[in-house]
């Protein structure tokens, strides 16, 4: 699977190029549209495409069918939870605050703290270490 960083011809750091093109936040729960690659949080898009039903960048028609215009994008995600750690653990908390919440048991519980995303805690710094902002 490639993933080619979004709008990487356009230059700007790293970082800028992992804004949502929505909240212009870093991404969370990455999607990518199939058509045009801009990229939104899963929230935002999905927020966006009750209203509309083009990119909200690029303009771009999607399609009769919304949910068949965007995948999501966990290697995309993955660099953002590496670039800013702290955005990672902020996630933890919520998801674990999430599961305790509902009680969830077994199966369900591990649907929200599934490996893949329990695993890059592996790869990233502790909180208290992470990378200076200056050197991103
Ligand atoms: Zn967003
Ligand atoms: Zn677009």
């Amino acid at each position: 699977m490639s993933s080619q960083l979004p709008g990487s011809s356009t230059g700007g750091s790293l970082k800028e190029r992992l804004l949502c093109t929505v909240c212009k936040k870093l991404l969370v729960d990455a999607v990518v549209l199939n058509e045009c690659r801009h990229i939104y949080c899963r929230a935002c898009l999905l927020g966006h495409l009750d209203r509309e039903d083009r990119c909200a960048d690029c303009l771009t028609h999607l399609g009769p069918n919304k949910t068949a215009a965007f995948r999501p994008d966990p290697t995309l995600q993955d660099l953002v939870y590496k670039l800013t750690p702290q955005h990672y653990y902020q996630e933890v908390r919520y998801r674990k605050e999430f599961a305790a919440r509902r009680r969830l048991q077994g199966v369900e519980r591990r649907l929200v703290m599934d490996r893949n995303f329990t695993e890059l805690a592996r790869y990233l710094c502790k909180e208290e270490e992470r990378i200076p902002v200056n050197l991103i």
